[in-house]
């Protein structure tokens, strides 16, 4: 019986099937992972990535030169953005933050990736 502040899931057939085969495949790298941490972090990520992409679909490149990628937000009354590549990692400049989502979207974009491959 779940303790207050808990819930219990019950899940079946083939999605169990497909949870389970992840599961211990991504048991191999980290042997003390239990399922229900594993479901949980699965689904968290799943929803921060389905936020992502759709706030990414209201952020467009503007411009790409060696190092650095302007975007304009749609959400931000269409300013624009400034994400550097430095070092292999990638910073708003803007937003003075290596984790936003004008990060996220830089890191998506193919000129970003092949510059990342590159250094
Ligand atoms: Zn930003």
């Amino acid at each position: 019986m779940p303790k207050p502040g808990q819930k219990t899931v019950t899940m079946s057939g083939a999605p169990l099937k497909t949870l389970e085969a992840k599961y211990e495949e991504e048991k191999k790298v980290r042997p003390n992972l239990s399922f229900a941490a594993f479901v949980t972090e699965s689904a968290l990520m799943e929803l921060e990535r389905r936020d992502m992409l759709k706030e990414a679909q209201l952020i467009s490149l503007v411009a790409y030169t060696d190092d650095t990628a302007i975007l304009k937000d749609a959400r931000k009354g269409n300013k624009f953005f400034e994400v550097q590549i430095r070092n292999k990692k990638l910073k708003c400049l803007t937003d003075n933050d290596f984790d936003c989502v004008h990060v996220g979207f830089a890191l998506a974009l193919p000129q970003v990736r092949k510059a990342l491959a590159n250094d």
